[in-house]
């Protein structure tokens, strides 16, 4: 791509972008690769982002199994291993993790891997490194900087970048999702937990203590089923992967039901009834907190994450169903898209990515007048 190239994509006028590019190329995130051809003029000068230069760590913590992995400057994944996480001994697991993204940054030979992103479903503390509360981890009070400290003094510590899950899934989905995606400025995305992950303006919401988004947690029956968080009939009590394995008579709440959703999902597509229903269900509850979600936020677009998108065919027109039963008529003439999550890799991870990819290039963001 030229400079003239990204002077008409962007809108910007040429010595902007001449002035940005300069520093990215003092930054080595872009290169000059070779001349381009010409349509009159001079010919142009390419350029192309340094893959190379730029390693970044990635720990996507999750009740059942974390993946820890190192990726480019583009969020693609060089290499990734799966972890069964032990969430009963928090401390010794989160080293262990970093000691197997120690091992794949020897391994790989990456001396230029200085940051680390991490996505962890629960309330985390952004600015100071700390999870505050993780309840289907059962994690309370880590400061995650200060343990990337005592495995690594003195390396990776200088940048830690935790989100929660639901967040990073939606910065992935801003960054690196498909185009109809990446061109919003308002996304929700859900994921399987229930988390939600709200970008407004094409920024990422926070709130004042870092805890927006808690729509798992809203109340859609009072009298309902206990929810983990201590309170009744909370949203993810009816939708989550583990409310439906429940329903369909699976493990126990506070077992491990990974893989247990896929087997209902499969005996779904083979016509067996209680499947459906379960399914059916679990699609009707997503649509009434969905129909909320779009009456609170407004979005441009809902995105599904987790393995409840491989019923899609079964969800699906029980989301549509309830939305169009109850959310006002002039905000449905908008047909909101709602659509599951376009990411080969786990949403949360490529966001474990976005985080530090984000912050790289944070200094060469333009605001438009
Ligand atoms: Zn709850």
């Amino acid at each position: 791509m030229s400079r003239i190239h990204l002077s008409k994509l962007s809108k910007l006028n040429k010595s902007t972008v001449s002035s940005i590019v300069s520093d990215l190329l003092e930054e080595k995130l872009i290169s000059e690769t070779m001349i381009g051809q010409s349509t009159g003029g001079r010919k142009p000068i390419l350029l192309s982002l340094n893959r190379a230069e730029y390693r970044i760590g990635a720990i996507d913590f999750d009740p059942d199994c974390t993946y820890v992995a190192i990726g480019d400057i583009e969020a693609r994944v060089i290499r990734r291993k799966k972890i069964k996480t032990e969430s009963g001994r928090p401390l010794a697991f989160i080293k262990k993790c970093l000691n197997e993204l120690l091992e794949m940054k020897k391994e790989l030979n990456c001396a230029n891997l200085k940051s680390i992103g991490m996505s962890i479903p629960g309330i985390v503390d952004t600015r100071n490194g700390l999870i505050v509360i993780a309840p289907d981890l059962r994690w309370k009070n880590l400061d995650i900087r200060k343990i990337v400290h005592e495995v690594d003094p003195n390396g990776i510590d200088g940048r830690v970048l935790i989100e929660n899950e639901a967040n990073s899934s939606a910065l992935a989905e801003q960054w690196f999702g498909q185009d109809m995606v990446k061109n919003k400025s308002n996304i929700v995305f859900i994921s399987e937990g229930i988390g939600t992950g709200i970008i407004l303006n094409k920024e990422l919401i926070q709130g004042s203590f870092d805890a927006a988004g808690q729509f798992g947690h809203m109340t859609i029956d009072p009298d309902g089923e206990l929810c983990i968080c201590g309170n009744r009939g909370c949203w993810e009590v009816y939708t989550s992967k583990d409310s439906t394995a429940r329903r369909f008579g699976g493990r126990s709440f506070n077992g491990s039901t990974n893989g247990e959703l896929g087997k209902i999902t499969a005996l779904a597509k083979n016509g067996d009834k209680l499947a459906i229903k379960t399914l059916v269900e679990t699609g009707r509850y997503l649509g009434i907190g969905i129909s909320n979600i779009i009456k609170a936020i407004d979005p441009e677009v809902i995105i599904l994450g987790g393995a409840i998108t491989q019923a899609w065919d079964v969800i699906y027109p029980e989301i549509a169903k309830e939305i169009e039963a109850r959310v006002f008529v002039d905000i449905k003439k908008k047909d909101i898209p709602i659509i599951p999550t376009s990411l080969v890799e786990r949403s949360s991870l490529i966001g474990a990515f976005a985080l530090v990819i984000r912050e790289i290039f944070r200094g060469y963001r333009i605001t438009r007048g």
